[in-house]
């Protein structure tokens, strides 16, 4: 049973998840001009990359790219729909917010699985 909210609402409730972030941390990101983005759902590039539908989002680092040698910039997704899917309650859906935000920032500052803690969903 999945837990909808609108773009805004789901854009306040990742702004909000980005603000829990220490500010050092942050000022080393917007240096950096990481881009954090929502998207509804997973690209057809997604899924050729093997985002499926228990994916949250993910960290699109620019030398690690698997989509193109030119350079994505860096870049945080948050899969809305996806995590709406795995939500039901307004509760829950900001913890998932939270956690995929704190979690793809860990991928950014160069932490892989064996570091970060809960692996859970996310990619
Ligand atoms: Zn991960």
């Amino acid at each position: 049973m999945a837990y909808h909210v609108s773009a805004d609402e789901f854009e306040r409730i990742a702004a909000e998840a980005l603000e829990s972030i220490p500010p050092a941390l942050r000022a080393q990101m917007d240096a950096d001009n990481l881009l954090i983005t929502i998207q509804q759902d997973a690209t057809e590039d997604d899924r050729g990359g093997g985002i499926d539908q228990r994916v949250l989002g993910y960290f699109q680092g620019s030398s690690e790219s698997t989509f193109s040698a030119t350079g994505y910039p860096k870049r945080i997704v948050l899969l809305q729909h996806h995590i709406e899917r795995w939500s039901r309650t307004r509760e829950e859906l900001v913890d998932q917010v939270h956690d995929t935000v704190l979690h793809e920032v860990a991928h950014y500052f160069g932490m892989n699985h064996n570091d970060i803690e809960q692996t859970r969903l996310h990619h």
